[in-house]
């Protein structure tokens, strides 16, 4: 038997994995591993994704309209009524004026078991956002509590199938006790009036109000932007190697140029020049071809790779999921096999026979091109001559794996985004990479057709998505509900995609993908590339780089709730085959300033140029909770919310490194950074 009280003491608790915890198993921890949570440690800084305000208890008639409130009363009029076929819509009146409404599905006989559970209630605690209703107010599908609940702030941590999140609660509660014995990592000289480490943590779990609630969030911004930067100056150092140098397009890149389909774009050129240029000289290649989704950057990387393989170098190409490596590998295929260059696939699920027989390829230096995730930053993987390293979508990867990726041969390092970032935040982010941007669109390409659309309109959009789709076409649709939702549960956000898939998008193939998925999510997503899935419900984010030609419609439901740069990047998943594309944009609750932020995407096609507006126009009111994503670098800081914090732990990163460049008198924050792979 374990004695908690001193596993608690020590910092091994920390590092512990997570099967240390109540109700994790093998099995469980596995699932959970997908999701970032390894050991202990990992569930002190997997942060709440919100809180639930229960510092004060409002009157039924007192509850505020468009508010987050917690009320309290006893439940009148209790009725429950069938609306169809296995659907039930349970009313009742809390105190006088507000009426909650619960959709439930139940096919059964009797009455429902939430029906029962209500009725059993003599006194009910209600959380939920009142909505102005004929007579007085009402609420959707609250949450509800039939005990009073810990009033203060509740943190809401991040779905994940199977935890519940009083577990996660408990996980917190349990892994604070030890959070004492977690270093401060800071140096002394930077930390101003920021709370302590442990502080911090233990206020961003368990806040005691909103002003602690943001100390806390600050110091562990402040913190997440230090290790980042400090970590990309460290990294610098691999620049001042060498290289191998080389040769100059001869044959074979001939040959490569002259098999595309296709004139290549200005802007293509021109990182094709720049590439040529820094592959050729002997000073490693560190560079960031920025472009947006279709701008063409696979041929960039092609051509660097043709080029490589051309001075007897092998190439590796990392890509963040499994799905896009098979993607990937593919396409390589096809182009470069033709020309003799091997390129072969390399990831975790794949047999383990195969995956030796790939390593000893490269080993041996018979393997020209692999492609793959992060198997291939594994020990096990070497190369006879690595001297190209390309990395997709590089925001997914930590500045280490990058150099990880690197550590395996003497490489250049050509890095591709697809996130186009405002110039003044790519100098703080990629500070170490020299940057090329791909500003066109190839020829021909015509921008996805862009519609804000009324929502009464709502049913003409999916007849018009199911007549694209019975002409063979494929389509999206995405939510940005569940993860982001302050109050509807999982439930009560998948009835609403339930409710299409039997309703308007009943005739047609439906799969769906959300944010509680682990692999799961990759199997939907191939057979949505073989075909087998028509339309596609999102309610998370759908991958970048997610290359289906055959989908042309996409309906993004709620729209105002998505960030500028988020809209322009989903809808350049349609669209990318013969067909032009088309994305609704559908939004309900339409002020001024949404509809002027929505135009912007609307009318402009300008990847740079929607960044920079988003960052413009985004005001305080727009952060209803939908984390930008194409950051994930983060867990808390959000480039444009905190540019302040961030320009101000760029200048304390630039002097301290100036004083001490390879941070010899910071050991604990060496340690942090090596931790955090940063
Ligand atoms: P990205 O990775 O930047 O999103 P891709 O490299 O996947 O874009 O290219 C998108 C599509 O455009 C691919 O089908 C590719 O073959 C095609 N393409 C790339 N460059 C050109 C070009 N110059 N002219 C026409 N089509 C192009
Ligand atoms: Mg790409």
């Amino acid at each position: 038997m374990l004695d908690w009280g001193d596993f608690l003491q020590d910092d091994n608790f920390l590092n512990a994995p997570v099967t240390v915890l109540p109700g994790v198993g093998e099995k469980r921890a596995q699932t959970i591993k997908a999701l970032g949570l390894e050991t202990v440690r990992d569930v002190l800084f997997s942060y709440p994704r919100t809180y639930r305000d229960f510092q004060a208890v409002v009157a039924p008639d007192q509850v505020v309209i468009g508010e987050e409130q917690l009320t309290k009363g006893s439940l009148r009029n209790l009725t429950e009524r069938r609306i169809s076929q296995g659907r039930r819509v349970i009313q009742g009146q809390l105190g006088s004026g507000l009426t909650l409404t619960w959709f439930v599905h139940h096919k059964g006989q009797g009455s429902s078991f939430l029906y029962r559970k209500l009725q059993k209630a003599d006194k009910l605690w209600v959380y939920g956002v009142a909505k102005a209703a004929l007579f007085g107010a009402e609420m959707s599908s609250p949450e509800f509590f039939v005990r009073e609940p810990r009033l203060g702030l509740m943190p809401v941590y991040p779905l994940m199938s199977g935890i519940s999140n009083d577990q996660r609660i408990r996980w917190a509660e349990m892994a604070l006790k030890s959070v004492h014995l977690l270093p401060e990592c800071l140096p002394p000289e930077t930390q101003g009036n920021l709370l302590n480490r442990a502080d911090a943590l233990r206020a961003i779990h368990f806040p005691q109000n909103w002003a602690n609630q943001n100390q806390a969030r600050e110091r562990l911004v402040f913190e997440e932007f230090f290790l980042f930067l400090t970590g990309l100056q460290r990294g610098k150092e691999g620049r001042d190697g060498i290289a191998i140098a080389h040769k100059p397009d001869g044959d074979l890149v001939a040959r490569y140029l002259d098999s595309l389909p296709f004139q290549l774009t200005k802007g293509q050129k021109g990182a094709l020049a720049q590439v040529a240029e820094d592959m050729e000289s002997a000073r490693p290649m560190r560079r960031l071809i920025q472009g947006e989704v279709g701008s063409g950057k696979t041929v960039v990387a092609e051509y660097g790779a043709v080029k490589a393989v051309a001075s007897q170098g092998q190439v590796a190409m990392m890509v963040p999921t499994e799905v896009l490596a098979r993607q990937m590998a593919g396409r390589l295929q096809t182009s470069l096999q033709p020309l003799g260059i091997s390129v072969a696939l390399l990831i975790g699920n794949m047999k383990s026979k195969e995956q030796e027989r790939v390593r000893a390829e490269l080993a041996l230096g018979e393997l020209d091109v692999v492609v793959g995730t992060h198997a291939l930053i594994t020990e096990k993987v070497n190369f006879r001559h690595l001297s190209l390293a390309i990395v997709d979508e590089q925001h997914r990867f930590g500045v280490r794996q990058r150099s990880a990726l690197l550590g395996k041969g003497k490489a250049d390092l050509l890095v591709m985004s697809a996130t186009p970032i405002p110039r003044s935040l790519a100098l703080s982010i990629y500070g170490d990479l020299d940057t090329t941007e791909i500003r066109d669109l190839p020829e021909g390409r015509r921008p996805v057709d862009t519609r804000l659309v009324d929502p009464a309109r709502r049913g003409d959009v999916y007849r018009y998505l199911v007549s694209r789709v019975h002409q063979g076409e494929q389509a999206y649709v995405v939510f940005p509900l569940v993860e982001e939702s302050e109050h509807l549960d999982l439930k009560a956000a998948t009835q609403e995609l339930e409710e299409l898939q039997e309703g308007l998008l009943s005739t047609v193939r439906v799969g769906l993908i959300h944010g509680q998925m682990g692999k799961e999510k990759e199997e939907i997503f191939e057979a949505f590339y073989a075909h087998e899935i028509d339309v596609l419900l999102a309610t998370t984010v759908i991958e970048v780089g997610m290359n289906v030609p055959n989908a042309t419609v996409m309906v993004i439901e709620n729209a105002e709730r998505f960030g500028l740069a988020q809209l322009h990047q989903l809808r350049g998943r349609v669209g990318r085959g013969r067909k032009e594309g088309v994305c609704f944009l559908l939004a309900y609750n339409l002020s001024a300033h949404s509809r002027e932020r929505l135009e912007v995407v609307r009318r402009s096609n300008d990847g740079f140029f929607i960044a920079e507006e988003d960052l413009r126009l985004r005001g305080p009111g727009d952060l209803l909770g939908v984390r930008q994503w194409g950051q994930p670098l983060f867990r808390l800081a959000d480039l444009q919310e905190d540019q302040l914090i961030l320009q101000d732990v760029a200048q304390k990163v630039r002097e301290l490194l100036t004083a001490d460049p390879t941070l010899a008198s910071y050991p604990q924050l060496c340690l942090e950074l090596d931790l955090q792979a940063f």
